[in-house]
């Protein structure tokens, strides 16, 4: 359900790219939404000296409220929360109604929120500044290029690239440009924010790649359910392989349960992982079969955060600590199958610094 409908959502944009290609300047940029419904928006006066900011995803979020620290007059919120799926939400009334009275959207872009197209459309209509995280790391080359979704949507980049701290760090930055240009009094403000966030990002990726390439390579492949993980990997030197097979970036993706199951034998991959976004079934199918052929393998000491960060409050409710949490997950499972791995010391001054509950996994 949740493929198809990405998978619809991407042709959509790839048929609309390509449209566009074609037709050139001569099309009418009206033609192309043709097929969508129409949104109708309230005029809404946004010029009351309260400068509105809403971030779509929980990662959008959480860096909204670290840039906007320390300035007046500034109201972040976000839309989705911990666990939603965003290739599948659906803005409600009153979703569309808050992004109607902000002065900015940020999202992520690259089709991650597949349903939002014509809301988007409708909101830059009535005056609101609809910013794409996406952009700058996209214009930037990625740090590690970017994955293209599988054949159907071909020429897709694969949105999930926040995973990668560096490009976060892009992101960041430029985000901190877009609240300066929307508010230049408090602009410095924005910068000095991003600048020390952006350090926090650099000891976060180094701790993280150096946990990560402690584990050999040849078992460096993270088996999950779903391709949210190519830039998390890649930012460590992993390859990933999805059963659900939205990847085919090299002889690594697989299409199937039994191919996957013959891959993690070959490979002697410990370990296959759960997703927060995504029900378990197909990786308890896998395992399953696994043991039926001889091999072994287990399921990871806790879920990996996918496409959405954990509940406010918590460790895994930050992106420093969602992608800390990942990392400890991942080396904490490997561990526990008797791989050497290195967990390395958490690098004094990086905040939040992980619980006890994450330090020591009780499975
Ligand atoms: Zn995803």
């Amino acid at each position: 359900m949740k493929r198809l409908i990405l998978v619809l959502g991407a042709v959509l944009l790839v048929s609309g790219f390509a449209f566009a290609g074609a037709a050139g300047e001569a099309s009418s940029a009206g033609d192309s939404a043709a097929s969508e419904p129409s949104i109708e928006l309230d005029d809404v006066n946004r010029d009351d000296g309260v400068l509105r900011i809403v971030g779509t995803t929980t990662q959008a979020f959480d860096m909204l409220e670290i840039l906007v620290e320390g300035t007046t007059g500034v109201e972040v919120s976000n839309l989705m929360g911990a666990g939603v799926d965003p290739h599948l939400y659906q803005p409600t009334e009153q979703d569309i109604d808050v992004m109607n009275r902000a002065d900015a959207v940020v999202y992520n872009g690259l089709n991650l929120e597949g349903q939002y197209d014509a809301v988007f459309e409708a909101l830059r209509e009535q005056g609101v500044t609809v910013y794409g995280m996406f952009e700058p790391v996209k214009n930037a080359g990625f740090i590690i290029g970017a994955f293209e979704l599988e054949e159907e949507v071909e020429g897709a980049d694969d949105p999930h690239f926040w995973f990668d701290p560096r490009n976060w760090g892009i992101t960041v930055e430029d985000t901190a440009r877009l609240l300066g240009e929307l508010d230049p009094a408090q602009a410095s403000v924005y910068a000095a924010n991003a600048e020390a966030y952006v350090e926090q990002l650099d000891l976060l990726y180094d701790w993280a790649d150096r946990g990560m390439r402690s584990i050999p390579g040849r078992q460096r492949y993270l088996v999950t359910s779903h391709d949210a993980f190519q830039y998390f990997g890649a930012a460590f030197g992993w390859r990933m392989t999805a059963i659900q097979g939205i990847s085919t970036e090299d002889e690594a993706g697989v299409g199937d349960v039994q191919e996957t199951v013959d891959f993690v034998i070959s490979n002697e991959i410990p370990v296959l992982f759960v997703e927060s976004t995504i029900p378990p079934d197909t990786i308890q199918a896998v395992i399953e079969a696994i043991e039926a052929d001889g091999g072994a393998a287990r399921i990871g000491v806790r879920e990996l955060y996918s496409d959405a960060m954990g509940s406010a409050g918590t460790f895994g409710g930050t992106y420093v600590g969602m992608i800390a949490e990942n990392v400890y997950t991942v080396l904490q499972s490997y561990q526990a199958a008797g791989v050497d791995v290195e967990i390395p010391e958490w690098p004094a001054g990086l905040e939040p610094a992980p619980p006890a509950s994450v330090l020591n996994p009780t499975e």
